[in-house]
């Protein structure tokens, strides 16, 4: 027979019964393309063991077996059914003398599928009971002299099933399938490998044969590992475009000259040695004439405000504004205020943007000599609408930007004239993902804190334990000290549950009677939201019932305690951003989770943050328990879900993907190669607004 292409209809297959071909149908899967396309999400070690004693055991076990005795049984009349039985045999002869029980209950149907004297596949579970072997529900073949079994006695693909068609039915079709098709069904669509590296006598077709039907575990490893490489080939072509575009489009260098050094010398701390090597790397960006297109990248409270401020200056020494976003007011008043303390003395004019033209309430402050101009521009995503504010940008600073969106970072810069660019994050991210993520942009990394730093104590505690925290806190407070007290959501939800921060701040107060207890909410307006952080910077206010408006940047050293309620509403790593408000002066600090009391799975899960501090370490266990789109976030809004995204720990196969791409790009600038067609039109896509609100 001819071998089968990808169009070929199911129908015309042969082994595939009429009533499998309808059900498939029905679900939309009708030719060869459709099955090959529907990957197994996981295998089964079935391999057959003929010989091997009958034991019982927690996970399923495939064994070959004869059948020596069938039939159904009836109990009373009480349950209504009925039990099919069948007594087997090892097929084999070590084992001999053997015997297993095979229990369909409510199937008196089996009899006419299961009979004395036939050979089987079993797997299931064997169950022990009085000394005697069982085993319910097992999936099970007949052994056919003639045809290879496909459901067991093999590594077995499992797949996710959409109603109407059972596991075995479209595991039958994706057998025959691969049984049809020959050696060159599909273009390949990575270079050929060559001949020496790992995937040497791998081709697209033969990985999305293996990865239904592999004869050995090594095999269907290396399959999924190719097609894990397609997939960040297809991503890394699209980084690789993007930061060639960058470069090519041409910017001005930014030499950094005496402002810069007469801003670090006037500071009141020296710049870490991290903090130093970054800074260099971004100052070297800029006296390029490309754009600089980096991510400073550091753990809460690794100082990177300060690297940005040096970096901002460089712009401004050569006569051009510098801009930095940040995505919340109190964030942005905050970087305002160290602008102005740092900044002005040196003679730079400060202006802060914040508020939307939609949202007249917004406040407009500027430096007080010169209203009108600003050379460090500073504010919330309100920059992105002012024309008169925001001209000539050198360089644009994006903080915690994960929290923006793709296109309101690609507005802000679009305002500039190729401007440089600095993003930064403290989202600690492991290497592959940035590679993958934000592979178009030069890394810089914050791997250590600036010293004199209090440590951090976190427990997690059941909520019942309140009265004996505010007695722990009350000797803080007393040794005059701050702390924050952190609600989730603001107004009472019945249905939720929540404590309202509301109703913390009246009990609060009450727990602390001889202190000044704050209230700060997303409800509040701008002024007032700033008149509480200015009197909780000064310390007029003791402790402040906060909700998560905290949450990214807020920098107050002499706060050390945080109690945060409902922790187990939180992801990891953004309660290790909470905490990272404490232990930035020289005391010790004290972190509580508070979890509803017996919530065994929320303490078992934020142990992590009483074991470590360590913003890398966290966001791997969260990257393991929730998978890369969830951890990042924003950053991959608009992209298609990586399928092998567990594959990303593994660096080499990120890396070589990378120099895939950087090859091809080489020599294939516009992908105009036939193999490139469905692709193409994503490794171009720009990111407009439009496809950010999707
Ligand atoms: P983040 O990286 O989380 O944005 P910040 O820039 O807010 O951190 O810095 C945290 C605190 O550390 C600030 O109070 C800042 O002034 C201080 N800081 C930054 N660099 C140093 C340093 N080299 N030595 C001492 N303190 C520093
Ligand atoms: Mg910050």
């Amino acid at each position: 027979m001819m071998s089968a292409t990808l169009d070929t209809p199911l129908s015309s297959l042969p082994g595939m019964l009429p009533r499998m071909t309808t059900a498939l149908k029905k679900e939309g899967v009708a030719c060869v393309r459709d099955v090959l396309l529907w990957l197994p999400f996981r295998h089964e070690d079935r391999a057959q063991a003929g010989d091997v004693l009958f034991q019982p055991s927690e996970l399923p076990v495939c064994h070959q077996v004869i059948v020596q005795k069938a039939g159904n049984k009836y109990f009373g009349q009480r349950r209504g059914g009925g039990m099919f039985e069948a007594q087997v045999a090892p097929a084999a002869g070590s084992a001999w003398g053997q015997s297993l029980t095979l229990r369909w209950w409510n199937m008196p149907f089996m009899s006419r599928v299961i009979a004395e004297g036939q050979q089987l596949v079993i797997y299931g579970r064997i169950k022990e009971w009085k000394g005697r072997l069982s085993m319910d529900h097992p999936e099970f073949e007949v052994i056919d002299e003639e045809a290879e079994t496909i459901h067991t006695g093999r590594i077995t693909p499992v797949y996710r099933l959409r109603s109407g068609v059972t596991q075995k039915t479209l595991r039958t079709a994706a057998w025959h399938v691969v049984q049809a098709l020959g050696q060159d069904f599909i273009a390949d669509l990575l270079p050929r490998p060559s001949e020496a590296g790992e995937f040497a006598g791998w081709s697209r077709a033969r990985a999305l044969k293996a990865i239904h039907f592999a004869a050995t575990m090594e095999e269907l490893e290396k399959a999924r590992r190719y097609l894990a490489l397609e997939e960040f080939y297809s991503y890394q072509l699209r980084v690789v475009r993007r930061r060639r575009a960058v470069i090519q489009a041409g910017g001005h260098p930014h030499r950094a000259g005496l402002l810069a050094d007469d801003f670090q010398k006037a500071l009141p701390f020296e710049l870490t040695p991290a903090q130093k090597r970054s800074l260099h790397e971004i100052q070297q960006d800029m006296a390029s004439p490309a754009p600089m297109n980096r991510l400073l990248h550091g753990d809460v409270g690794s100082g990177k405000t300060v690297v940005a401020f040096a970096a901002m200056l460089g712009a401004v020494e050569n006569g051009r504004q510098a801009a930095l976003m940040a995505p919340t007011q109190i964030l942005a008043e905050q970087h305002y205020q160290n602008a102005r303390k740092w900044l002005e003395p040196l003679g730079v004019n400060v202006a802060l943007r914040t508020g939307s033209r939609a949202e007249e309430g917004g406040v407009e402050l500027f430096s007080k000599k010169h209203p009108s101009r600003g050379q460090v521009v500073i504010g919330t995503h309100a920059l992105l609408h002012d024309d008169d504010l925001v001209r000539d940008l050198g360089i644009v600073v994006i903080d915690e930007q994960h929290k923006f969106g793709v296109a309101q970072r690609a507005r802000l810069i679009q305002k500039g004239n190729t401007p440089d660019v600095l993003v930064m994050t403290a989202t600690p991210i492991p290497r592959t993902l940035t590679l993958t993520i934000y592979g178009d942009l030069d890394v810089s990394t914050l791997d250590e804190r600036p010293r004199e730093r209090g440590k951090i104590i976190t427990k997690v505690r059941p909520a019942s334990k309140t009265e004996e925290a505010a007695v722990f806190l009350r000797a803080q407070l007393e040794e005059g000290r701050q702390a924050y007290l952190v609600y989730p959501l603001i107004e009472e939800s019945e249905k939720l549950d929540v404590t309202a921060a509301k109703k913390g701040h009246e009990s609060w107060a009450k727990l602390l009677p001889h202190f000044e207890v704050g209230l700060l909410h997303g409800k509040l307006s701008a002024e007032e939201k700033e008149a509480v952080m200015r009197s909780f910077r000064a310390g007029k206010i003791d402790a402040l019932v906060s909700t998560t408006v905290i949450e990214v940047g807020v920098d107050v050293p002499n706060a050390n305690v945080m109690y945060i309620h409902h922790a187990e509403r939180y992801g990891l790593a953004q309660l290790h951003q909470l905490r990272g408000r404490i232990g930035r002066g020289s005391h010790t600090s004290y972190c509580v989770l508070f979890v509803p009391d017996k919530d065994e799975e929320a303490t078992q899960r934020l142990a992590i943050l009483e074991e470590t501090t360590d913003g890398f370490r966290i966001s791997e266990e969260d990257l393991k328990r929730r998978g890369p789109g969830d951890v990042l976030g924003k950053a991959q809004s608009g992209q298609a879900p990586l399928r092998f995204a567990e594959l990303l720990a593994d660096t080499r196969l990120v890396r070589l993907a990378r120099q895939l791409a950087e090859k091809t790009m080489d020599e294939d600038p516009h992908l105009l190669d036939a193999r490139f067609s469905e692709l193409r039109s994503f490794v171009f896509q720009e990111d407009t607004p439009q496809a950010m609100m999707q």
